[in-house]
């Protein structure tokens, strides 16, 4: 099970191509740090991030 976020979006696919949020082919193994948004709209950090789908999301993408 490879973990992969995107580059575009910070969503984190579990063993994916493409990202099931954005539909990228940006995805790297090299991320750091995840948030897990459970409600994007009731949630300020998702805001702050642009996040409307509920999932895992990294921090930070190398
Ligand atoms: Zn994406």
């Amino acid at each position: 099970m490879t973990e992969l976020a995107c580059r575009k979006c910070k969503y984190i696919n579990m063993d994916a191509t493409i990202c099931r949020v954005c539909g990228s082919s940006e995805l790297t193994k090299e991320w750091y740090g995840y948030i897990v948004i459970v409600d994007p709209e009731k949630s300020q950090i998702a805001q702050k991030l642009g996040v409307k789908y509920p999932g895992k999301y990294a921090l930070r993408v190398g």
